[in-house]
């Protein structure tokens, strides 16, 4: 199958960490690479933020990254990229040329309306006849992973949002428009049926985990002191790392003083961490709380440093607010690790209750001290959950198995050729 992988700010080839720079990268990149190893070609489509960028790079057989020069070519943040996605559709249509791809996947709400947008530019091509609007016989189908969801942003997020405000009209219309949407867990699903998107056309495929790069063998780190909690993540607000800081005082007063709490994630470039400001809130809060002695920041680690990282770890805390799917705990599950889990979005699906982890209701520091108070105390315990982690994440969530549930949907949206060209209500 000739692919085209849609990822407007989210570059395979990014470093991880940043604002913008997260899951979505390493989904986009392993899934592509996964594909491409069961012998699709497969090209992902992003926009030029650096002007040094080469047009293509090759990164591997059959799979290379194209930079489309879309908006200036500087970091541009992705709540601001919205008016460059008529550029990206058209540079991508032109790639395309005359040899168009079997499907076109979108990730991400502002992916979709280009690979839309695309898709309706190729199919007028082919049919020089049509005119605008006119449903031309054939269109290459349009796959769509949403990522994140706007309706669950705003929930969570109220006037905090920066996300533009057309998302609350064309994020559903990309999902109406799209011939199939895979949702990364089941508590997406609801979320879409709720948005009003026909949920027949929606295929559950979770993201997955590096099991070459993210196992139990190997060396850990080195920790500093007794216990080590770990939180790996984009900097931001929403992922609820200052909950974990404020549960350090209650883990003391259960009697567990000597603790790190390592913090993975942050800084607006690599190097510059202090510039970063949730970087600097949450070193004000740790000061505040009399804890600034037990966290360290660490900013953005290259991949090859993460494993390491997770095998150090006693226990790994994911308590996001709201989290669409979270890679982080199936890492952690992959080396091993157990995870303390808000129970909220993705990591209800991925993190077993008192199998690979424990759950604790979202926003609440105690639980979170109440559930690492137990981990922490019982050896035992973490060891049989951080098996119980190794198995679950090598028996589901191989980045192959996953693009073989992928493919299954794109081979559905194939068969099921669609019969409508227009992307509904939709104008940039
Ligand atoms: N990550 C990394 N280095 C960092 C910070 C994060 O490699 O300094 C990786 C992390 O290991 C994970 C991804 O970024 O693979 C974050 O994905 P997740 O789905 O947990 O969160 P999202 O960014 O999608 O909100």
């Amino acid at each position: 199958m000739k692919i085209s992988m849609v990822s407007e700010h989210a570059s395979p080839l990014a470093a991880l960490g940043g604002v913008d720079a997260g899951g979505q990268n390493v989904h986009v990149a392993a899934l592509s690479d996964a594909l491409a190893r069961r012998g699709h070609t497969v090209t992902v489509y992003t926009r030029r933020d650096a002007e040094d960028l080469p047009a293509r790079v090759n990164v591997g057989p059959r799979l290379e990254v194209v930079h489309v020069d879309a908006g200036p070519p500087v970091h541009v943040p992705k709540d601001e990229l919205l008016p460059y996605m008529g550029d990206l559709a058209e540079g991508i249509a032109k790639d395309w040329g005359q040899r168009p791809p079997d499907v076109v996947h979108g990730h991400f709400w502002m992916s979709g309306l280009a690979a839309l947008d695309a898709a309706r530019q190729a199919a007028r091509r082919d049919d020089p006849q049509a005119g605008p609007g006119d449903d031309a016989g054939y269109r290459i189908p349009v796959i769509q992973t949403f990522h994140a969801l706007g309706t669950v942003k705003r929930r969570h997020q109220g006037n905090e949002d920066s996300s533009p405000p057309q998302r609350r009209w064309l994020e559903p219309a990309v999902g109406r428009s799209a011939d199939r949407i895979i949702a990364t867990c089941s508590d997406e699903v609801f979320e879409l049926k709720a948005m009003g998107i026909d949920t027949g056309k929606v295929s559950i495929a979770p993201c997955g985990v590096d099991l070459g790069l993210f196992s139990a063998d190997g060396p850990p780190a080195p920790k500093p002191r007794t216990h080590r909690i770990l939180s790996v993540g984009r900097l931001v607000p929403r992922k609820g790392v200052d909950l974990v800081i404020r549960a350090l005082p209650h883990l003391a007063a259960a009697g567990f003083h000597d603790v790190q709490l390592l913090i993975v994630g942050g800084g607006a470039e690599p190097g510059v961490l202090h510039a970063d400001a949730e970087v600097r809130r949450l070193l004000e809060l740790a000061h505040e709380l009399g804890v600034a002695g037990k966290v360290t920041i660490q900013g953005q680690v290259p991949r090859g440093g993460m494993p390491g990282i997770f095998r150090s770890a006693d226990a790994v805390v994911c308590t996001p607010w709201y989290e669409p799917f979270g890679i982080v705990p199936l890492e952690a599950m992959a080396c091993g690790v157990p995870v303390v889990a808000a129970a909220v979005g993705g990591l209800q699906d991925t993190v077993l209750d008192h199998g690979t982890g424990l759950h604790v209701p979202p926003r609440d520091p105690e639980a979170i001290a109440e559930a690492l108070a137990i981990l922490l105390g019982n050896p035992g315990l973490r060891a049989e959950m951080g098996a119980a982690g190794q198995a679950r994440a090598r028996t589901r969530y191989s980045w192959d198995r996953v693009a073989a549930e992928t493919e299954k949907a794109y081979q559905l949206a194939m068969a099921e050729q669609p019969a409508t060209l227009g992307m509904e209500g939709a104008a940039l």
